[in-house]
């Protein structure tokens, strides 16, 4: 009886396979909002204070963080709220992904809308939200908060160039 209930099992399975994940079938501007808002991986990278050369256009990413950004938990302190208190913060929509030079290679907006899918350390794919700190992608280990004695001396704390 036991060796039916496994066969009827397996061949159940075969006839109904997991289906693909929603990132691999839909388009990012087919996603909803639920969906859309899954795919960060709680990197952080996109909250880095970036500068740009007046002269040259230039623009260059520092290890400093906006201040709402919780560094030990790379989410924002105030998500919800985040447009009010911080005016410069971008909304990243299906429609800016690909325009915005300064978003990290690991992005997975950027990954997404580039057919690259999502890395093995994405939360989606491993399950574990701390994947992304474990594989060195986020900024948890190395980004400081922006204060106004940092802020004045920014560029002590750039860490490349973008775009
Ligand atoms: S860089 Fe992309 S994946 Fe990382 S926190 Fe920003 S929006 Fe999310
Ligand atoms: S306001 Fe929040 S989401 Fe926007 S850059 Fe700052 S920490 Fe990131």
């Amino acid at each position: 009886m036991i060796g039916a209930a496994v066969a009827a099992d397996a061949g159940s399975a075969a006839s109904d396979p997991t289906p693909p994940p929603f990132w691999e079938t839909k388009r990012i501007d087919e996603l909803s909002q639920r969906e859309w808002e899954s795919l960060c991986d709680g990197c952080g990278q996109c909250c880095l204070l970036k500068i740009e050369d007046e002269d040259t256009g230039d623009v260059f990413l520092t290890r400093l963080a906006c201040r709402l950004l919780d560094v030990g938990r790379c989410r924002c302190k105030d998500y919800t709220n985040r447009h009010n208190v911080m005016s410069d913060c971008i909304t990243l929509g299906p429609e800016n992904v690909e325009a915005i030079a300064w978003l990290p290679e690991s992005c997975a907006y950027r990954r997404v809308a580039e057919g690259r899918g999502l890395a093995w350390w994405h939360p989606l794919v491993s399950g574990d939200p701390d994947t992304v700190h474990q594989a060195g992608v986020s900024v948890r280990d190395w980004a400081v908060g922006e204060d106004p004695a940092r802020v004045a001396n920014i560029q002590h704390f750039i860490i490349g160039e973008v775009g």
